[in-house]
């Protein structure tokens, strides 16, 4: 709003609604209202032990400050800092359909590599979401039509021919929730973030892992990448080359190779290809040991 990228002639503010607890599930996992804060999140011992990439990841984000006020609904529909989009004076997709994108041509060496449209190649900014989507959370939502389920990984979009919807969310509609599945993986989990100084930036590249390796074998693995893609990228290929396979750094290599394979970096941001190989392969290196 301050940047002119948003006019609403009315602003609500929900942070008084009551969604500011973490709750067990009954089936073993947590549901987490979309008012929590960032700080609170990161700091809760059930996050830290059960899900510690989340923690991590949620630490990696912005400053002390404005973790103590950012909250879960508020991170995860965070807008993309693509330098266009946040300059009003510039033609951008996003902000104003039909515009362009002078980031394809232009400055974009912290934009997508995978997933992107001739129409946008912004990336998603969020670490917490990542972690979110390498541990198949679901996202609540309320409306007028009632409440419905949305998992993560369908929560936010590629961009396509329509770059102005972030997400699948309604315009009347309301985050209440992000619910996180029991998930026994996820306990031996670590988020890497890659930035250009040591905080206070967002992922040039980053990663949520979880693995499990019994007898020199991988068991079970989560992975997913942010600041590659429109939304966090779950890597499937990747996840489906390591299941089963010895858990090396020359398998975690091959299974990262076969997830990039679908990069299509642009003219300046061909780098992001080797840091998303290396960045994944050394946090499932540090995981089996
Ligand atoms: C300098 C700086 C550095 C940062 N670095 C990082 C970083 O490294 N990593 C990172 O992840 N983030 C980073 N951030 C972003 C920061 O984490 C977000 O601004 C913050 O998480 C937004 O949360 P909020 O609750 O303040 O949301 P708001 O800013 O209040 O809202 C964001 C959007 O979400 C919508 N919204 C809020 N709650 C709901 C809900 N319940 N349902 C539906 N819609 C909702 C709002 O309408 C708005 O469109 C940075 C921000 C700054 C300013
Ligand atoms: S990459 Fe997306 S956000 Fe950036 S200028 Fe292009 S359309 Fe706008």
């Amino acid at each position: 709003m301050r940047l002119g990228v948003e006019t609403p002639d009315v602003l609500i503010d929900v942070r008084r609604l009551p969604y500011d607890r973490i709750e067990e599930t009954g089936e073993g996992g947590l549901r987490i209202g979309a008012g929590v804060r960032n700080s609170d999140l990161a700091a809760d011992r059930r996050v830290r032990t059960r899900y510690p990439a989340l923690a991590e990841a949620l630490l990696s984000g912005a400053s002390g400050q404005l973790r103590n006020l950012a909250t879960t609904g508020g991170n995860l529909l965070q807008r993309t800092r693509c330098a266009y989009f946040q300059d009003a004076t510039k033609p951008c997709n996003k902000r104003a359909p039909g515009s362009g994108c002078p980031a394809r041509e232009g400055e974009h060496r912290n934009l997508a590599i995978i997933g992107h449209s001739e129409h946008c190649v912004a990336t998603h900014p969020s670490d917490m979401a990542v972690a979110f989507a390498a541990f198949d959370a679901v996202v609540h939502v309320v409306g007028p039509a009632g409440a419905r389920k949305v998992r993560l990984l369908d929560f936010h979009r590629l961009p396509g021919d329509t770059p102005q919807h972030d997400t699948v969310l309604e315009r009347d509609e309301l985050v209440v929730a992000v619910e996180l599945p029991a998930l026994p993986v996820a306990a031996r989990s670590r988020y890497r973030k890659v930035r250009e100084r040591a905080s206070f930036s967002f992922a040039l590249v980053s990663v949520a892992v979880a693995l499990e390796v019994a007898d020199g074998e991988v068991r079970d693995v989560r992975i997913a990448f942010g600041g590659v893609a429109h939304k966090p990228w779950r890597a499937h290929a990747a996840e489906e080359a390591l299941r089963g396979s010895a858990a090396t750094v020359e398998a975690f290599g091959r299974a990262a190779d076969a997830e990039l394979a679908q990069a299509e970096p642009l003219r300046d941001n061909g780098y992001k290809l080797e840091l998303a190989r290396n960045t994944l392969v050394r946090t499932l290196a540090e995981l089996a040991e």
